[in-house]
């Protein structure tokens, strides 16, 4: 069901979970500020989830609530995952679903980064 990007921060989400080790995930990259794991159900041969430590919704709510040095801390995370998985060369491609109409399902947010084959013009 996709979630309301308005919503309160729920700290039973399933990344919330993840992020404090209550559920297992095979951890690509962990810093004071992100980590990464691979998509339970990758839609590329590469399908790489990047969460920032903090409890935000939504890339809205990150955008508005995060201090500078998360914000810094988790783009770089971001680039840094996809560098070390040597995506730069052949290209990737990121995707914040925010809210309702984005189909966004997980409300903690989220950057996907998919890679591995030519993706097409857009996601539509
Ligand atoms: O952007 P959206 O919220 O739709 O994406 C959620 C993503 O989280 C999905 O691609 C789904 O496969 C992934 N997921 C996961 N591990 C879980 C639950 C969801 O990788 N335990």
């Amino acid at each position: 069901m996709p979630i309301d990007a308005t919503q309160a921060y729920d700290d039973q989400n399933i990344f919330a979970k993840i992020l404090r080790g209550e559920i297992p995930a095979t951890r690509l990259y962990d810093d004071d500020y992100a980590i990464a794991f691979p998509d339970i159900a990758p839609q590329a041969p590469t399908h790489i989830l990047v969460i920032p430590k903090g409890a935000y919704v939504s890339w809205d709510d990150f955008s508005a609530r995060a201090s500078d040095a998360e914000i810094a801390g988790f783009v770089r995370a971001v680039g840094t995952v996809a560098r070390d998985a040597g995506l730069v060369a052949p290209g990737y491609r990121l995707l914040a679903n925010t809210g309702h109409d984005s189909h966004q399902e997980v409300p903690h947010l989220h950057v996907h980064i998919f890679a591995g084959r030519a993706l097409g013009p857009m996601l539509a």
